[in-house]
């Protein structure tokens, strides 16, 4: 388990750091994922951006839809009310 080793990363003149491999391994990030960033007090902590439904809150079976993010069963839930 990587929990706990520290790594070392240098900044590039843009900003750019690499994520060691460990990590991307560990969290199954692939190339064009994105990842989400809570700055704090005098650290920033990162995970692995999953989108949230605009309406629920829930990850699973999220669509893109106009930039927001709808879940399967909340369009579900939306198709059938508009039926009544
Ligand atoms: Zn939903």
């Amino acid at each position: 388990m990587f929990k706990g080793k520290r790594v070392v990363r240098r900044v590039d003149e843009l900003g750019r750091i690499r994520l060691p491999a460990e990590i991307i391994n560990a969290l199954n990030i692939k190339s064009g994922d994105y990842l989400e960033f809570f700055p704090r007090e005098d650290s920033i902590t990162a995970q692995k951006y999953l989108p949230t439904c605009v309406f629920c809150g829930q990850f699973e079976n999220v669509i893109k839809y106009n930039n927001t993010f709808v879940c399967k069963a909340c369009i579900e839930k939306m198709t059938a009310s508009e039926d009544s």
